[in-house]
């Protein structure tokens, strides 16, 4: 299960900007742009380099147009989501 879920998830446009730490923990995430490791997996990497969650503290280095198409993603993926039914992922990182 966890190996469907990590191919899954390389395939987010999140990781274009980030890697992993260490390559066996999906959870720590660090960023391309300030080297700044997050522990909640690509999701929060996103939060970190979005910057509009309260939870995550905003990346200052990274561009906008970075910004802009994660933040479309994003929003995509919800819209997916709730079309689905299933939010469970989405929010999975908290
Ligand atoms: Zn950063």
């Amino acid at each position: 299960m966890a190996e469907d879920l990590s191919k899954g998830n390389r395939r987010d446009p999140g990781w274009k900007y980030n890697y992993l730490k260490d390559p066996d923990d999906t959870t720590r995430v660090t960023c391309n742009f300030c080297g700044k490791t997050t522990t909640g997996g690509i999701n929060r990497a996103k939060q970190h380099l979005i910057g509009n969650f309260r939870n995550a503290a905003k990346c200052k280095k990274c561009p906008e147009k970075v910004r802009e198409e994660l933040k479309n993603y994003m929003e995509e993926k919800k819209i997916r989501k709730e079309v689905y039914n299933n939010m469970e992922e989405y929010y999975s990182s908290d």
